[in-house]
C-alpha cells in the first residue's frame, strides 16, 4: 500500500468489541492472563506494551519500511535510548549542525562514558577521516537544524557499513512522507513525533524505527520497556489520529514552503535563505535525489545585526514567535537566543516553520515584518 493509505489504516490494530471504526483508547495498565498463564490479548503490562502504542509503532515502522519501532515520551529520548545501549568507550560521529537538545546529551550526560566528534557531514572525506577503531555509530540529521544542511544518506551508509558502524538518521524535518532513510541504507531512523507526526503542537513524543531486529535493537527495546520513558495511551492515540492526515499536511507544508522560500530569496532585506528546495542550496542535487519534496522548514539571515533581526520577529502578527516546528500554525524563532552563548548559529538567523495557513497571508506577514 502507498503511504497515504498506510497512514490511515495501519493503526487500526486496537481490538474493540463495540464495532468502532475508530480505534478506542485503552487506558488499562494491566491485562488478563488465561488458564495457562498466557496473555490472550497480546499485552501484559502497559510499560512493556499496550494496544495504542503498538498501533503507533506498527504504523510508523510501516511508513518507514522498517521491521520494528519503539515509541518514547520525547524525541530526545530516542538519543538517550541509543546512547545507553552503547558500550562505554564507543565512539560516535555526529553532525556539526545537530539538534541542540541531543548534542547537549552528548556534551553533558555521556561525556564521561562515550567518545564523540562533531563533523561537517556534507564533506564525506571528513566523515571518513573521523572514523576510529571504536566508532560504533554515525549519527546524521538531514535536513539539519537550524542550517538545513543536507547529507547524502546513501553515501554515508556505505562508510558506516565498511566500518561496521550503525547509521542513525534524525529524519524529523523530512517526516516519513518526504524521505525514507532505511531504503537508502540507514539502520535506525528517529523522529521527534512532537513535530510533523503530531502536527498540531500538542503532543510530545519520539519514535525510533529499525531496519532489522538485531542485538542493538533488543537492547533499545529493553531500555524502552524496562526504563519506561514511554508515551501514554492517549498520546499514542492522538499520534495515530494525526498521522492519518500526515501525507496531505506534508503536501501543504511543501507547497507553502516553496513559495515562502522563493519570496525570501528575492527580498532585499534578506542576506541568505537556507532551504533545500532552492536551486542555489549547496546540496540541492542530493536533496532532489533522496527527498520526494523539500518540506516547510527553512532559515534565513536578516541583513543587519542582532537588533534588526529581533525587530523582525517582534513585528510578525500571524507567525507565533515560539520554538518547535511541524505544526499547522506558522512559527518563527531566533535560534541563537534559544541555544545560548555557546551556540555557533549566526546571530542574524531566523528559523521558520511554514504552517498550513493560506500562503498569501504567510507571505504578507513576512513582508510587513521585513519592512
Ligand atoms: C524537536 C527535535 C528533536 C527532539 O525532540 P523532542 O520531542 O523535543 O524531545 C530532535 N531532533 C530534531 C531534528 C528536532 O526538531
Amino acid at each position: 500500500m502507498k503511504p497515504e493509505t498506510l497512514a490511515i489504516h495501519a493503526s487500526n490494530l486496537v481490538k474493540n468489541t463495540t464495532g468502532d471504526v475508530t480505534p478506542p483508547i485503552n487506558l488499562s495498565t494491566t491485562f488478563f492472563r488465561d488458564e495457562n498463564g498466557g496473555y490472550p490479548g497480546g499485552h501484559m503490562y502497559s510499560r512493556v506494551s499496550n494496544p495504542n502504542r503498538s498501533a503507533l509503532e506498527n504504523t510508523v515502522a510501516k511508513l518507514e519500511y522498517g521491521e520494528d519501532a519503539a515509541a518514547f515520551a520525547s524525541g530526545n529520548y530516542c538519543g538517550m535510548a541509543l546512547f545507553q545501549a552503547l558500550k562505554p568507550g564507543s565512539h560516535i560521529i555526529a553532525p556539526d549542525d545537530m539538534y541542540w537538545g541531543i548534542k547537549k546529551q552528548l556534551l553533558t550526560i555521556y561525556h564521561e562514558t562515550l567518545e564523540f566528534d562533531f563533523v561537517d557531514q556534507t564533506d564525506l572525506n571528513l566523515i571518513k577521516s573521523a572514523v576510529k577503531p571504536n566508532t560504533k555509530v554515525i549519527w546524521i540529521e538531514t535536513p539539519s537544524n537550524p542550517l538545513l544542511k543536507v547529507t547524502d544518506i546513501e553515501e554515508i551508509s556505505k562508510i558506516a557499513k565498511a566500518n561496521q558502524a550503525t547509521l542513525v538518521c534524525d529524519s524529523t524535518f523530512a517526516s516519513p512522507i518526504l524521505q525514507n532513510p532505511i531504503l537508502l541504507g540507514a539502520d535506525l531512523i528517529m523522529h521527534s513525533s512532537t513535530k510533523y507526526l503530531g502536527g498540531h503542537s500538542d503532543i510530545l513524543g519520539g519514535i525510533l524505527v529499525t531496519a532489522k531486529k538485531d542485538e542493538l535493537w533488543e537492547k533499545i527495546k529493553n531500555i524502552q520497556q524496562t526504563g519506561g520513558a514511554v508515551p501514554s495511551p492517549f498520546d499514542c492515540f492522538l499520534l495515530c489520529r494525526s498521522i492519518k492526515t500526515l501525507a496531505y499536511r506534508m503536501k501543504g507544508h511543501c507547497e507553502n514552503g516553496k513559495r515562502v522560500a522563493e519570496f525570501l530569496d528575492k527580498h532585499p532585506n534578506v542576506e541568505a535563505v537556507f532551504y533545500p528546495g532552492l536551486e542555489t542550496h549547496p546540496q540541492h542535487e542530493i536533496a532532489k535525489k533522496q527527498m520526494k519534496d523539500f518540506g516547510g522548514m527553512m532559515s534565513f539571515l536578516v541583513k543587519g545585526d542582532v537588533d534588526a533581526t529581533r525587530l523582525v520577529v517582534n513585528k510578525v502578527k500571524l507567525f507565533a514567535q515560539a520554538t518547535s516546528l511541524g505544526g499547522v500554525e506558522s512559527l518563527i524563532e531566533h535560534r541563537y537566543s534559544v541555544e545560548g552563548p555557546d551556540s555557533k548559529t549566526p546571530k542574524n538567523l531566523l528559523r521558520i516553520s511554514v504552517g498550513l495557513e493560506h500562503v498569501d497571508d504567510i507571505i504578507a506577514d513576512l513582508e510587513q515584518a521585513l519592512g
